[in-house]
């Protein structure tokens, strides 16, 4: 199931960003998704050596990329939902207020 090449020791950093991202976000499932991607982006780069880590944060917390971020939030916004994961009835940070 994982990959045979990630270090126990990047399996360990990337769990700990995850209960890092629900510390930070506890309420809102979505906010700690985009923090934990932030998080992972901000503790490995784009070296050979780091893929197994992002494949890792992937397949055990559906890591995204920013890309794939913006491009999951805008279909979430085109359905109502905000970044938040809430729609305008729920979310307390005024996503949907307009001036
Ligand atoms: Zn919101």
């Amino acid at each position: 199931m994982l990959k045979t090449d990630l270090s126990s020791d990047a399996k360990q950093r990337i769990d700990d960003l995850y209960t890092a991202a629900c510390k930070h976000g506890t309420t809102y499932e979505a906010v700690v998704h985009s923090t934990f991607c932030d998080l992972v982006l901000d503790e490995f780069s784009d070296r050979e050596a780091d893929k197994p880590a992002f494949a890792y944060a992937r397949e055990a917390y559906g890591y995204q990329t920013q890309d794939e971020l913006r491009a999951t939030q805008a279909e979430d916004w085109n359905n109502g939902v905000c970044s938040h994961g809430l729609d305008w009835m729920t979310c307390p940070a005024g996503c949907f207020e307009q001036d």
